[in-house]
């Protein structure tokens, strides 16, 4: 077999130290909430080798650590807390209990996607002395040292620091902005043990006082004890390798002397919406959230199948269907349990399939190429349908999908189903139809569909799910929707508006466009963006009786940026208008924007105006020369939108966007005013206020320092045409 290993950015024949046996550490869960379908992906990249393993005959010992006291990440250090503990403090429960229940929960969603078990799950807080042992000897060898209850890694004293991931440590010491501790002997150096702040819950009393690890001992700590050292496999996602795997491998070998991890496997990232996947950016997906939508964790796990764990993978509900139709299909090729009853196929065409199998799986774990020859070889003539699921069932051994119990597993109908089918019967009789109809779709969300036939229920099982319950013109992004700015225009005002959980705003905004639009035609664009809430039905609703209202519904909120531009492709008014639904018209409010917009100059006009001096602070500004006007309300010419461009989509969130696209207009030489006097009312913005502080704080900031990155080098774009 030959792997790829990150530390000599190479394929290399794989060599394990003990033949067969083969020892992997993998770096496991913080749980202190639901692992999301991005996590699910690295593990199931670490499932898939230690299949390919077992498959050429090796024996694995898999380790695969719980961390259950919170990463020291730099996010968190800023607001003071452990993972762990705030989550514990927001539930009213122990740190223990909170662990407790989300590694249960663990174990639950990577069942659902069929990852063997490892056969070491170890607590980081049950190996506190393992940790300490290690500090202490890295502290005798003059690696780490002691300031304030605190232990350091002195990076500079360990000469190959860097060799994982490029990053040396001058390097590092232009990105360090701010130096938040002052007890470090260098910036770059990170910590092993931390003083317990008072109070806090989960701590340890150790040669330095009472404290807690740092985040990335637990994983040398444990990798040594577990496996010794050298171990063969270490495996991560990609964003593990700095600083979490640097620092493990100074840690690990600055004790040992040598060599620990042989070959460090990395899995790609998941991406959603073109980001990586990840609470923080509000783009992630549990196994349970697919569920809740109709479909098999498995299907996750096809769809895993279907990229080469070295590339970018971007998750849309759209890939996920297609996923579950190809799962489908390959469970009705061993659906019949005639291949049960026949022997191992071995003539000619067998050997040739699975030798061809052999070689995707052993070139880096190719599994794509294995399941576009596996999908080659169900439908090869030259064998029998037996034959072929047999070598199906055989294959699947490495893809993991657990075809072998599928004969028996479509079958069967569980206990609960049938209760669930004489409850909905009972609701029917009582004509409670909405609490039958509502027990249906969970029934069909769980992969069986009920057929009324004239007496009794009838479950019947759903033996392919073909087809996803959604509707027609369901989108998973932007991109979908077709681009109309080649057209000629044929209104003069396009709106755009963005439904999201929020039916009473949006429909006060809506209907003061209808009132206030005189005798023009007004489009107006919706984009839904899968309410959970009546906003859905309603808008749809609404769609119904407008024939100039163009509704695209959404799979999932696709943020801001991605809502606009699917106004923005779909637009036939001179003008567009962007508006949030705060806002309410209470007079001839297009008037105004367009004689704005006359001046072929203009490129854009708005309600508020925005200057800046430093591209830091921003001020309102009467105007009418502004450098930006807000998304509230932000009318553009159509004729410029495709010299303009799309909006930026990694702004997920409203702030910031406006000064962006703003910026972009202006770059291009035309001119934002203020219209002064529109008529609005401004009611409350639910989305800002309805968040926490430090979540508002934190999506602002993030979307700011993608404002900043780009603007701040154009000083030109700050200087104003005195008008
Ligand atoms: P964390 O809880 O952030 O330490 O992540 C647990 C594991 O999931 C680590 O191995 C990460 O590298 C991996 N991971 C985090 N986000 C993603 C993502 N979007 N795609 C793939 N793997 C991820
Ligand atoms: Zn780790």
């Amino acid at each position: 077999m030959r792997l790829y290993n990150t530390l000599t950015r190479r394929k290399e024949p794989f060599r394990p130290i003990n033949p067969p046996r083969v020892t992997v550490y993998t770096c496991g869960p913080t749980v202190y909430r639901d692992v999301h379908i991005g996590n699910l992906r690295t593990y199931l990249m670490a499932d898939w080798l230690k299949r390919v393993l077992l498959y050429l005959g090796y024996q694995v010992f898999h380790v695969k650590n719980i961390t259950d006291v919170g990463h020291m990440r730099q996010e968190l250090l800023e607001q003071g807390e452990d993972k762990v503990i705030a989550a514990a403090r927001a539930a009213g429960k122990t740190s223990k209990e909170i662990a407790q229940y989300y590694t249960q929960r663990f174990h639950e969603d990577e069942k659902a996607v069929g990852i063997l078990p490892a056969d070491v799950y170890p607590r980081a807080t049950e190996h506190i002395p393992q940790c300490i042992d290690l500090i202490e000897r890295m502290i005798q060898k003059g690696h780490a040292y002691e300031a304030g209850g605190n232990v350091y890694f002195d990076v500079q004293g360990f000469p190959e620091y860097g060799k994982l991931s490029g990053n040396l440590p001058e390097a590092l010491l232009r990105g360090v902005r701010v130096e938040v501790d002052p007890l470090k002997r260098h910036p770059e150096d990170f910590a092993l043990w931390k003083a317990a702040e008072p109070g806090r819950e989960m701590k340890w009393p150790s040669p330095w006082g009472e404290g807690f690890p740092g985040w990335h001992i637990e994983c040398s700590a444990m990798s040594l004890h577990y496996l010794g050292a050298p171990f063969d496999i270490h495996t991560g996602g990609v964003d593990n390798i700095f600083p979490h795997h640097e620092d493990e491998i100074a840690q690990s070998e600055s004790v040992v002397g040598g060599q620990v991890v042989r070959y460090w496997v990395h899995g790609q990232h998941l991406l959603a919406d073109g980001l990586k996947m990840a609470k923080s950016a509000g783009n992630d997906y549990t196994i349970r959230d697919l569920q809740n939508r109709g479909f098999d964790p498995m299907a996750f796990r096809y769809l895993c199948l279907t990229v080469h764990y070295r590339s970018r993978l971007n998750f849309t509900f759209n890939a996920l269907k297609a996923a579950q139709r190809g799962l489908s299909h390959l469970r009705r090729h061993v659906e019949d349990p005639a291949w049960k009853e026949i022997s191992r196929p071995k003539g000619e065409t067998a050997e040739a399939w699975r030798s061809r199998f052999l070689e995707a799986i052993a070139d880096d774990l190719s599994l794509p190429r294995a399941l576009a020859n596996t999908w080659k070889m169900v439908h090869d003539p030259s064998l029998s349908l037996a034959e072929r699921a047999r070598l199906l069932v055989e294959f699947d051994a490495v893809f993991g999908l657990d075809l072998e119990s599928w004969p028996e597993r479509s079958r069967r109908i569980p206990e609960r189903v049938w209760r669930m089918a004489g409850e909905r019967e009972a609701l029917r009789a009582e004509h409670h139809f909405q609490e039958a109809d509502a027990l249906r779709d969970q029934m069909e969300a769980e992969g069986f569909e009920v057929r009324d036939p004239a007496r009794g229920p009838t479950v019947v099982l759903c033996r392919s799910r073909v087809e996803w319950k959604g509707y027609p013109r369901e989108i998973s992004s932007s991109k979908e929707v077709p681009v109309l700015l080649g057209e000629p225009t044929r209104y003069p005002v396009t709106v755009s508006l963005v439904a999201h959980n929020n039916w009473a705003d949006l429909k006060r905004c809506y209907e003061s466009v209808r009132h206030h639009q005189g005798d023009r035609r007004v489009q107006v664009v919706i984009v839904e963006g899968g309410s959970r809430d009546e906003t859905r039905p309603m808008v749809l609703g609404l769609a119904r009786n407008d024939p100039d209202l163009v509704l695209w519904l959404a799979d999932h909120p696709l943020g801001e940026a991605a809502s606009r531009n699917v106004a923005l492709r779909q637009a036939l008014g001179e003008m567009v208008v962007l508006l949030d639904v705060n806002v309410e018209i209470t007079g001839d409010l297009f008037s105004a924007l367009e004689r704005t917009l006359e001046d072929p100059r203009v490129g854009g006009t708005g309600a508020h105006g925005l200057v800046t001096e430093d591209y830091q602070q921003f001020h309102e500004a009467p105007g009418p020369e502004v450098h930006a006007v807000t998304l509230y309300c932000f009318a553009v010419p159509r004729r410029i939108l495709l010299e303009v461009g799309w909006m930026d989509e990694r702004f997920r969130f409203y702030r910031h966007l406006d000064l962006d696209y703003s910026f972009r207009i202006r770059s291009l030489g035309y001119r934002i005013l203020v219209t002064p006097n529109l008529p609005l009312r401004f009611h409350p913005h639910r989305v800002w206020e309805e968040m926490e502080e430090h979540e508002r704080f934190r999506r602002s900031r993030a979307n700011y320092y993608i404002f900043y990155r780009r603007w701040h080098h154009h000083r030109h774009l700050l200087s104003l045409p005195s008008s």
